[in-house]
Formats: structure tokens, C-alpha cells, sequence
């Protein structure tokens, strides 16, 4: 593959996410402000209306996007299979979470979008994105807009988002900058990464092993919550493992379950080890 044509294919790997949209003006003008700027995939949150011709008549030239959409009941689906996400919220410090600028977001996209898939996700025109949805990104992104009146339209913040990543993306592909990167693999915070990103899926499945595990550690009481799982969240998200960190951990959690059951059936760590030693030696003995 070209550099050229490496560079642009990225474009296949960005999704539009827009959540609970209620005016189905704004998805067609969405879909008309993705397809100037060269992306085609949309998934639709839990739509209020949409199909709708409203939609149809703005996306103008844009409607096969529309027919192409996503329509999925929730975020977590929309980003299951993504390794990264990043929330755009017009406030600023909704919640304390890595915030980015558009262009910083660009440069993170253009790095991440070959070896993963990625969404740019908006929220609600009348709330933006709960605490829970912007907690499913790893990034969030603000338009720093007049502060006297710093909310965008929604489609109008799509455009702006998209209009940065468009911009790194044909800069990389003018100046083959990619070639500092394999086919195969993705730059994170300057260095080459041979793995991918660990999904949303994975993420969830392991958030919800550990919150188990620190339930049954009784570590975690989960009537007092304490923002505990919003720190973990964040911390992790933060660190973004790959898949290879992510199965790692979720191993040891398996081994914190092993061992704590069969402590509550009264096998001590230390019988435990001697077990294992033994089986160890029987399978040495055998080969
Ligand atoms: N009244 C809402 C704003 C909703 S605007 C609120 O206060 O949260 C609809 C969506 O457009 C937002 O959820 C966000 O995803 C995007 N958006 C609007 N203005 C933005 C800005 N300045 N920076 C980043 N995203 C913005």
C-alpha cells in the first residue's frame, strides 16, 4: 500500500457516534458534514426520530451515509469494539477527566486509526453526554468556543472535530509521515505498539471482573461506592492497556477468584502452593 493510500484508509477506521439525538435535522446535517470531510461511518444512539425525512432532506448528497447508519440501543454498544473514544463535551471539566483540544484529538486519531477502530462521540442537544457515557471515553474534547456562549450546534461540532482529523490525515498522507509507522501497528505517545488497544467490550468485561473481585475481597462495599469504579475507570483509561495487558490482568483476577475460593472451602495459600509444586514435579517427572 501507498503511504498515500495507507494514510487515507484510516478513514475507514473513525466512526461518528451521536447519542440520543432528538432533532433528526441534526443527523442529516451530520451526515452532510462527515461526507465533506471524507468519513462515512455513523452509528445513531438510541435516535428519537430516524429514520426521518427531515434527515433525509438535510444530509442533501450525504443520504448514504444514513442508509449506511448504525442504529444501536446504547453507548456501550456503539463502542464495543473501539480502542479509543473520545468524548466530546462542550463544558469543560464535567468531570476531571485528560481533556484534549481538536487538533491534539487529530493528531491521536491519524496515530491510533490504523490499528484501531475509533470513535468521535456527541451528545444530547439539550444535555450533552451523561457521566456515565463521557466515563466510557478515554479522552474528552472541547471546542474552546466564546465563553459567553461556548455550545455548538451539534452537527456544527462534528464539523469542526472532523474537520482537524481530515486536516492531519491529508497532511501525513502529503508527507508520507506515516512511514514511521508499520503497516501493522499504531504509535501511542510517540513509540510504535505492536498490539491493539483493548476494546470497549474488554474494557467493560474487565471492570466488571475487578469490581466483582473487590466486592468478594470485601474491599469494595458496593453500597458505598465512593467513586471507587469511576477512579479505577479513569485510571485505566489513562493508561489504555493493549489486549495482551488487558488479558494479563484479567488472568490474575481468575487467580485472585481460584485462590479466594478455595480458601472459603478452607485450602490455605500455603497448601495451595505445596499443591501446585507437586503437580508441577509430576508434569517435570512425565517428560
Ligand atoms: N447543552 C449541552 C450542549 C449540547 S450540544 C451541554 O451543555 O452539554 C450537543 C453536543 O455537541 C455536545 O454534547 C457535544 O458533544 C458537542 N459540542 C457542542 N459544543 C461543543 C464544544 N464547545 N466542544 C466540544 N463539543 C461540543
Amino acid at each position: 500500500m501507498s503511504e498515500q493510500s495507507n494514510s487515507l484508509s484510516a478513514f475507514n477506521n473513525i466512526r461518528i457516534v451521536l447519542v440520543n439525538t432528538s432533532h433528526p435535522g441534526n443527523i442529516g446535517a451530520t451526515a452532510r458534514a462527515m461526507k465533506n470531510m471524507g468519513l462515512s461511518k455513523l452509528t445513531l444512539v438510541d435516535p428519537e426520530q430516524f429514520p426521518s425525512p427531515v434527515a433525509t432532506g438535510r444530509a442533501v448528497a450525504a443520504v448514504d451515509i444514513l442508509e449506511r447508519a448504525e442504529v444501536v440501543p446504547t453507548l456501550e454498544d456503539a463502542v464495543r469494539d473501539c480502542g479509543l473514544v473520545i468524548g466530546a463535551s462542550a463544558r469543560v471539566r464535567r468531570i476531571p477527566w485528560p481533556l484534549l483540544t481538536p487538533m491534539e484529538t487529530a493528531v491521536k486519531v491519524a496515530d491510533e486509526s490504523r490499528l484501531n477502530e475509533v470513535a468521535l462521540v456527541f451528545g444530547r442537544e439539550d444535555s450533552g453526554l451523561t457521566n456515565e457515557e463521557l466515563q466510557l471515553c478515554h479522552f474528552h474534547v472541547h471546542i474552546a468556543a466564546d465563553e459567553q456562549y461556548s455550545s455548538l450546534n451539534l452537527a456544527a461540532a462534528v464539523m469542526v472535530i472532523s474537520y482537524e482529523v481530515r486536516m492531519e490525515l491529508l497532511r501525513r498522507a502529503a508527507q508520507a509521515v506515516p512511514a514511521r509507522v508499520a503497516d501493522e501497528q499504531a504509535i501511542v505517545d510517540g513509540v510504535d505498539w505492536d498490539v491493539p488497544k483493548a476494546t470497549g467490550q474488554q474494557l467493560e468485561n474487565f471492570y466488571s471482573h475487578l469490581e466483582q473481585v473487590m466486592v468478594d475481597l470485601n474491599f469494595h462495599d458496593p453500597e458505598n461506592p465512593r467513586l471507587l469504579m469511576m477512579r479505577m475507570r479513569r485510571l485505566f483509561g489513562r493508561i489504555r492497556p493493549d489486549q495482551m495487558e488487558i488479558s494479563i490482568l484479567r488472568g490474575l483476577l481468575s487467580h485472585v477468584d481460584m485462590l479466594k475460593e478455595r480458601a472459603d472451602r478452607g485450602i490455605s495459600v500455603e497448601q495451595q502452593r505445596q499443591e501446585k509444586r507437586a503437580a508441577k514435579k509430576d508434569t517435570d517427572d512425565s517428560v
